[in-house]
């Protein structure tokens, strides 16, 4: 995802819901702030693809593919 052009990672995030988004609310804790992050990411092309890259690069922060770092197996 590239989340507002600060994280740009590969040719996938040309495709990225959350392109034009602050990239801050990928990064919040809580259910009611991370909210819109999450459904950004149930709407998104590139899911899976996403959540293949937070795996790869052992991303432990943020929500990448839909997935919380606690989802994603970080405490
Ligand atoms: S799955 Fe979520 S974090 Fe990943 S590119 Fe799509 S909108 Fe962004």
């Amino acid at each position: 995802m590239s989340r507002g052009g600060s994280r740009v990672i590969g040719d996938w995030t040309d495709d990225a819901a959350c392109s034009r988004m602050d990239v801050e609310v990928f990064y919040v804790r809580g259910a009611i702030l991370s909210a819109p992050a999450l459904a950004a990411c149930r709407a998104c092309p590139v899911r899976d693809a996403c959540r293949e890259h937070a795996e790869s690069n052992n991303e432990s922060y943020g929500i990448w593919g839909g997935l919380t770092a606690r989802q994603r197996g970080w405490p």
